[in-house]
């Protein structure tokens, strides 16, 4: 995994862009006070686009927290411009920092499909009734008098925030669970959460500063765009099943290849055998392990699923006698691999001799799967093509030869 997948790259990264854009903030402003208009459309602009992406990638979760995050800036918009000691104010501010978060952490519970379907639209309306809600509660206390909410549990500590603590805590505390989720899991969708929710929390944190949410909106639609584009791309170029790069990333990365370079095409042994006694699954399995034990694989070796049992492994800088070696301890791993398998035949038949075998712990078996590879490389063939077709023909030799080989 490259640098910039790297789940601390996605935790630091919103981070050091808001300290940027701080940084240059006299900048910015200059910027955005030559054309006003641009500044505040700018984030719809963004969000719009990121749904739209969002809608043609499948993403239809990414898309929700871009829909959430624009209703929360047309709010900040169109009603939070005056100071927090003027009317309702500091009550809607309070509102909306409590609700975009919850608003961020449904999107969990909604199943993976487009926006424009059944799922967004439940979703709005869930959006839509989180929105009546606070409309009531902010008329409620209009009427009833807010000062007893800033005597009561929401108190601020002005040397904290003008918000009430409460909030800020709420909002700290949520903000370092979702980075925590990017730390650890670093899915899409936790990156995209962590990030609208850090910059809105930002924004909230920062709200005497002219256009800062114009800014660090915008900045949160770019992010969207970018996480929706970087996850399509990986969709695209990484094997589902094995989680290792896919032929379309082999292809393009033929395209880099230096002067010297040795590929390597390995194909697992009897797999059609293996598939049939022990099932389609089992043989999933196989290849995933296949897939975790090259991706062991020393001497800066890249790893590629090719097709079906079939994988590629390239070694930029290396020759195919450099590359043997490591080659070697990659079969000699997995041949040495004892996988445990329940045993499909122990399971009961029936009731009555499961009720017998009752106590008996299942049974299991180890089996241990090998695979053959045949290495060519870049010192008397020209195309990278030509060197996978040698790769190709060394590995036919290794499989007439025995199996559990490899070949030059
Ligand atoms: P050899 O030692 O000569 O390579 O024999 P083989 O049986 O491995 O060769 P063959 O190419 O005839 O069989 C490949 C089998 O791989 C056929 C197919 O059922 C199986 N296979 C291909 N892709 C997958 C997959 O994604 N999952 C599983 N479980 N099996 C797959
Ligand atoms: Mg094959
Ligand atoms: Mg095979």
């Amino acid at each position: 995994m490259s640098f910039i997948h790297s789940n601390f790259f996605r935790f630091a990264f919103p981070i050091l862009l808001v300290v940027i854009l701080q940084a240059g903030n006299h900048n910015v402003l200059l910027l955005i006070e030559s054309n006003p208009g641009v500044a505040d459309t700018l984030p719809y602009v963004l969000f719009a686009i990121a749904l739209l992406l969002c809608q043609g990638f499948n993403q239809g979760r990414m898309g929700m927290i871009a829909v959430a995050m624009a209703i929360t800036y047309y709010v900040i918009q169109e009603r939070l411009q005056t100071p927090l000691s003027v009317g309702t104010t500091k009550l809607e501010f309070s509102l909306l920092a409590f609700i975009l978060p919850v608003a961020c952490i449904i999107v969990y519970a909604f199943p993976e499909k487009r926006f424009f379907s059944r799922t967004g639209v439940l979703y709005t309306a869930v959006l839509g009734f989180m929105c009546g809600w606070s409309i009531f509660t902010v008329h409620y206390y209009q009427d009833t008098g807010l000062q007893s909410l800033w005597d009561g549990w929401l108190f601020s500590v002005p040397e904290i925030s003008k918000l009430p603590l409460l909030v800020v805590l709420y909002s700290f505390f949520i903000v370092c669970a979702t980075g925590i989720a990017v730390l650890k899991a670093n899915r899409a969708l936790d990156v995209a959460v962590y990030s609208c929710l850090l910059l809105s929390s930002l924004t909230f944190s920062m709200f005497d500063q002219p256009y800062i949410s114009s800014i660090l909106f915008s900045l949160a639609g770019i992010l969207l765009i970018t996480g929706v584009v970087t996850t399509s791309h990986e969709l695209a170029y990484v094997d589902q099943l094995t989680g290792i790069p896919g032929r379309r990333a082999l292809e393009t990365e033929l395209t880099h290849l230096g002067k010297k370079y040795s590929i390597a095409m390995l194909d697992v042994d009897h797999f059609k055998k293996f598939n049939d006694t022990h099932g389609h699954d089992t043989g999933d399995d196989v290849l995933k392990l296949v897939a975790s034990k090259m991706m062991q694989v020393r001497g800066k070796a890249k790893v590629y699923r090719y097709g079906g049992e079939e994988f590629t492994v390239l070694f930029k800088g290396k020759n195919a006698e450099e590359a043997a070696d490591y080659l070697e301890e990659l079969r000699e791993s997995i041949a040495d691999y004892k996988m445990i398998l329940r045993n499909q035949s122990s399971r009961p038949k029936n009731d009555k001799e499961g009720t017998r075998n009752r106590g008996n712990a299942p049974t299991t078996t180890s089996v241990s799967v090998t695979i053959s590879i045949g290495v060519s490389d870049s010192t008397e063939i020209k195309t990278p093509q030509k060197v996978i077709k040698a790769a190709d023909e060394a590995l036919y030799r290794a499989k007439k030869g025995g199996r559990n080989k490899v070949s030059m």
